[in-house]
């Protein structure tokens, strides 16, 4: 499995706890304190300490984005105040008549903000299966700018080739993000692949705690990370101090959750592919996954989001599994410490049309699980006895 290439001589636990700490510089506190403020005093006019104004600067904002920028083997982070506010601001950084190519199977938010807001402003998006990396080659034109990447995707786990499209991306002038929200930072790093923005809904791992709406960014190149923050302040969608307070105290055991969400995973994963009621299992880490071979090679596990379907298809069988389970919390959202199973569908891909779902393999009775960190056994017992 791939390592961590930056210049730190610390494990990725310890990184992860010590990432961008540094004691508060006017007490001495060891966890950077909530700078619940919306301006700062000048001594003179121009004269201040290198924050003006909250939109700008808030220095509980800059402990996280120095944090996130470590957690990513980036130079730079910047926080947003949700994760499509994080994808919305590389969005403008394109101008009308710019294309993006995207992948086919992507967060149903991620869609619609593409189709719903952005097309009537002249940017056009190109949807592509881009686990095979030549269909996003053939795609490329002299208008291409953005290549857009999921890996794995939401909800059907499919696994593209980070490194492979970067070099596509390199070679078409254009720019590569990839939203990293499933894997999370600790099992996979597209910046080390070759890609110019990780972007992640830190609402998910980051957090871990399903209490916080948050997005971030992280970059190499000071110039595109200038744009961003040009973005960040002109268009003003900067999470406040309380939550990034919160995300920064969620990522520092981002490696222990992360290690029991992979073993919980790995055991569900397993448990629900023996079950003789179901048809088939969406998870990384079966070696016979089309995506295998690259998840191997670009993760360090395979997390804890499995998608599965009964062999029974209709609506009503798939209901009465999402009804009946106890420890499973039927909501939207994924990566918190506690289990979450969900309905694509009629859910978190809702606002894709049917026929496109369909399409691209996101059937009606697909059920998606966010396996969280409680002891495995309870866990197993609540999806037999909902499954019967
Ligand atoms: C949740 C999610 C988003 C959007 O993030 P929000 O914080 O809800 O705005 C984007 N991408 C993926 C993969 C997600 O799961």
């Amino acid at each position: 499995m791939s390592s961590t290439d930056n210049n730190s001589p610390w494990g990725l636990g310890t990184k992860i706890i010590h990432a961008g700490a540094v004691p508060d510089p006017s007490t001495g506190a060891i966890m950077t304190p909530i700078y619940q403020t919306s301006t700062y005093v000048q001594t003179a006019p121009g004269q201040h300490k290198g924050y003006e104004y909250a939109r700008s600067q808030n220095p509980t904002r800059k402990a996280l984005e120095d944090a996130l920028a470590i957690l990513e083997n980036g130079k730079y982070g910047l926080a947003f105040s949700s994760g499509v506010a994080a994808t919305d601001a590389v969005i403008k950084l394109l101008s009308p008549g710019d294309e993006v190519i995207c992948a086919s199977d992507m967060y149903g938010g991620t869609y619609r903000l593409f189709t719903k807001i952005f097309e009537k402003f002249g940017i056009k998006f190109i949807y592509v299966d881009t686990t095979n990396a030549a269909n996003v080659q053939a795609a490329v034109t002299a208008n291409t700018k953005l290549i857009w990447l999921e890996t794995p995707t939401n909800p059907l786990m499919n696994i593209t080739d980070i490194a492979a499209v970067a070099a596509i991306s390199k070679a078409a002038g254009s720019l590569l993000c990839v939203d990293n929200t499933f894997a999370s930072p600790y099992l996979q790093n597209p910046l080390n692949l070759g890609a110019d923005i990780a972007m992640h809904s830190a609402t998910k791992y980051l957090g871990g705690h399903s209490d916080v709406i948050q997005g971030c960014l992280m970059m190499n190149d000071t110039d595109l990370r200038d744009k961003l923050y040009f973005i960040q302040k002109s268009c003003g969608a900067v999470p406040g101090p309380m939550d990034c307070f919160l995300v920064l105290r969620g990522i520092k055991t981002l490696h222990v959750r992360m290690q029991r969400h992979c073993e919980n995973g790995f055991a569900i994963a397993h448990y629900l592919r023996k079950h003789p009621k179901i048809e088939k299992v969406y998870w990384p880490g079966f070696a016979d996954n089309a995506g295998y071979a690259v998840a191997r090679k670009q993760m360090r596990g395979f997390g804890g989001m499995i998608s599965f379907t009964l062999k029974d298809q209709t609506i009503e069988a798939a209901n009465k599994v999402l009804s009946s389970t106890k420890l499973f919390a039927l909501a939207e959202s994924l990566g918190g410490v506690e289990s979450l199973i969900n309905h694509p569908a009629s859910m978190t891909h809702a606002s894709i049309p049917r026929e496109e779902r369909i399409k691209n393999g996101l059937s009606d009775g697909l059920i998606r699980l966010s396996v969280g960190i409680e002891d495995v056994e309870d866990l197993i017992n609540d999806l037999e006895q909902a499954i019967g």
